[in-house]
């Protein structure tokens, strides 16, 4: 492997920066290959062990993703020279040190709760009451500056088959857009980052399960660009059951998962975190610029959305006073690249400023 190779290998995203143990050890590895020795070689061990303790399981870290850890781990074993008598010993300190830092900052604080809400619809719509339960699910991790909510969710095929593509266009779209906030605690500002994680059958509950769509045939012929887009959401009916071809409805579910109530005739909810005014709840559909009323694309985020993702991180954190969430801007579609280009220099600033290290 070389030294290039390395890098490209151990990449990860833009929020997942080389940490400093893993840049020691990038440079270990880099004079090492320039000009071996022994000396360099066990500067190469002590760095590549370091990170590996860093890690609660660097096997399963995003690094080794097509293991390139554990090819390096081989290499500087065989160039040791370390026979398998050593390997139960490394195997219990290994162990030791994943535990303790499992207990850490790693483990996950999990949310489940019970939520309802009560819409009555009114005309010209068809007149009905709808009352709708269902468990709000996600999972809290603290890092540094950086709050991560882990949203679980297994795609399910509906009428349409369930894809990588499908699910990378979700996930870039939904956490594009909800990660816009900060969390005030103390004149501290912490960054909320949403992960969408998709789960695969059998794996840990609890998840939400979601049925891929396709919307039914149409000849889209003349249609404009924002009837074509109405279209595509149309089919996206509810949380369950979202429409292959939907960028927008797909966001307001998934504020549904993270606790936030319809805001289109809605006259009653429990367990949410909002206060009731009929002023925003209970209003008739797409008349408002609010995503949790509007899935067209004048539909955006605000302050109250995330209500439930407060409560639920006061209650885990005790924090006195409370911390509030804010959005740090308002954005609007054409808006999303930049906003994320400017969420990820602040963040990356901010991290820097506190000398954290990340991954
Ligand atoms: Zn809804």
């Amino acid at each position: 492997m070389t030294y290039d190779e390395w890098i490209n290998r151990t990449k990860a995203g833009w929020n997942k920066p080389r940490s400093g143990k893993l840049k020691a050890l990038d440079l270990a590895l880099k004079k090492y290959l320039a000009v071996p020795s022994t000396e360099r070689l066990r500067a190469l061990d002590r760095a590549l062990t370091a990170w590996k303790d860093s890690k609660p399981d660097w096997k399963t870290s995003i690094r080794n993703r097509d293991g390139a850890v554990t090819e390096l781990t081989e290499f500087v074993a065989q160039k040791l020279g370390y026979n398998q008598i050593h390997a139960p010993v490394v195997q219990e300190v290994l162990t030791k040190s994943q535990t303790l830092l499992q207990n850490q900052e790693n483990s996950e604080y999990q949310v489940t709760a019970k939520v309802k809400q009560k819409q009555v619809y009114q005309p010209p719509w068809t007149v009905k009451t709808s009352v709708i339960p269902w468990t709000v699910n996600m999972g809290f991790i603290k890092r540094g500056t950086v709050v991560n909510v882990n949203v679980r969710i297994l795609a399910k095929f509906g009428n349409h088959a369930v894809t990588d593509e499908i699910k990378r266009t979700w996930k870039t779209h939904i956490e594009s857009d909800w990660n816009c906030a900060t969390i005030i605690e103390k004149n501290r500002h912490r960054d909320l980052i949403f992960n969408l994680i998709w789960v695969e059958p059998g794996d840990p509950k609890p998840y939400y399960e979601v049925c891929v769509d396709s919307p039914p045939p149409k000849d889209l012929t003349g249609l404009s660009r924002d009837e074509v887009a109405d279209y595509y959401r149309e089919s996206t009916i509810h949380m369950g059951k979202w429409a292959w071809t939907d960028r927008q409805a797909v966001v307001h579910e998934f504020g549904h998962m993270l606790g936030c109530p319809d805001e289109y005739f809605t006259v009653e909810f429990t367990g949410m975190g909002h206060v009731f005014d009929d002023a925003i709840y209970n209003q008739p559909p797409f008349t408002t610029n609010s995503i949790m009323n509007n899935t067209k694309k004048q539909g955006r985020l605000f302050d109250r959305h995330f209500n439930f993702v407060r409560k639920a991180y006061n209650a885990w954190q005790k924090c006195i006073p409370a911390a509030e969430i804010r959005i740090l801007r308002n954005i609007g579609p054409s808006e999303q690249e930049e906003t994320q280009q400017w969420l990820r220099a602040n963040i990356m600033s901010r991290r820097q400023a506190m000398g954290y290290d990340d991954d």
